[in-house]
């Protein structure tokens, strides 16, 4: 069935949700959940003013199918899908402390949805190695109030620019791009690119959750008896936290930072209506984050969107402003 689902999904876009578990400190605290999941579909939360229901592609919450592994499985036909050739995007959007980063990348020894791609991408790819030679490469970015850097080369100042080439894929002038043989280099590059997101992070003063993380693979394949090459790309985005500015605290760079996050946020969420409404025009160029995705929003691209929320009493404003953004996907 879901096989189907995703076979349907070019140029639109599927939203799934999941709730993080609530934590032993916040049980201490007095704390308690706000969410619960009736069916696969739906997540209700209880506000002050009654129970509200969402509805999404599909829910994960701790007590429903929360695990790694499983939130995997439904993202697995994706993977096959940037193999095939696709341009294949899943980001994760919510406020800091939700699991944005847990669902995109992982934690402890709980690896999420990246270092599970990579492994899954070169299984395809080897499977077929009779009939396809393949080049798998990569390239990360960071976006930080409106600027880019090359996580994979943090000692690279030369201008970054975002350009589209003549298919219309997007590509990063001047950024590192790392051919990566098998699973475990992919990993190696990933990781000494995410090490650099928090060295540079910490550089500007900032926490790695305001900012933009951008991981594009590209997976190239040549048909050893045509010679035909299909190019197919996967973009894995862990975006900045989407909490309003009084939370964030007020000094100017701050403040800086949350109307950045705020701008981009929106652009995404005006693009993913224009898309959803199927307006005539859709505002890419509004705002760097939205150039990035824009190959891998619409058109012929599949894309999936994790709404990441805190199953939290004292988070139910803020999780109520999250669904609600999501909600606009439909
Ligand atoms: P974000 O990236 O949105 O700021 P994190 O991914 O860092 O949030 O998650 C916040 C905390 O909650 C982390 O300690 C993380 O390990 C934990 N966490 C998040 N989601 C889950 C989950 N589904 N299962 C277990 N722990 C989780
Ligand atoms: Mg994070």
């Amino acid at each position: 069935k879901y096989y189907n689902q995703i076979e349907d999904m070019k140029g639109k876009i599927r939203v799934f949700c999941r709730a993080r578990p609530i934590s032993s400190s916040e049980i201490e605290r007095g704390n308690y959940s706000v969410i619960l999941s009736p069916d696969e579909y739906t997540l209700t939360v209880q506000t002050k003013r009654g129970p509200r229901d969402f509805t999404f592609d599909q829910v994960f919450t701790p007590e429903t199918r929360g695990g790694q592994e499983h939130v995997f499985e439904d993202v697995k036909m994706l993977i096959q899908s940037a193999a095939d050739g696709y341009n294949v995007c899943i980001f994760a959007y919510g406020q800091t402390g939700s699991g944005k980063t847990f669902t995109m990348i992982g934690g402890g020894d709980m690896p999420g949805i990246a270092p599970r791609a990579f492994a899954e991408i070169f299984d395809l790819l080897n499977s077929n190695v009779k009939q396809f030679s393949y080049q798998v490469t990569l390239y990360m970015v960071e976006l930080y109030n409106d600027m880019l850097l090359d996580l994979l080369d943090k000692k690279n100042n030369a201008k970054l620019d975002i350009k589209k080439d003549k298919k219309g894929m997007v590509f990063v002038t001047n950024i590192t791009v790392k051919d990566a043989a098998d699973t475990e280099q992919l990993m190696k590059i990933f990781d000494e690119g995410s090490k650099n997101r928090h060295v540079a992070s910490t550089k500007m003063n900032a926490e790695s959750s305001r900012s933009h993380l951008i991981i594009s693979v590209i997976i190239e394949t040549t048909n050893k008896v045509t010679g035909a090459v299909v190019r197919g790309k996967l973009s894995l985005v862990d975006l900045a936290g989407s909490e309003r500015a009084a939370k964030t605290g007020a000094t100017p760079e701050q403040l800086k930072e949350a109307q950045s996050i705020n701008k981009s946020l929106s652009a995404l969420g005006d693009v993913i209506s224009a898309l959803s409404s199927d307006a005539s025009y859709v505002p890419y160029r509004n705002n760097k984050l939205t150039m990035l995705m824009q190959d891998s929003l619409g058109g012929n691209a599949k894309t999936l969107m994790f709404v990441n929320i805190s199953p939290v009493d004292y988070n139910t404003d803020e999780t109520i402003v999250s669904l609600t953004y999501a909600s606009r996907v439909k």
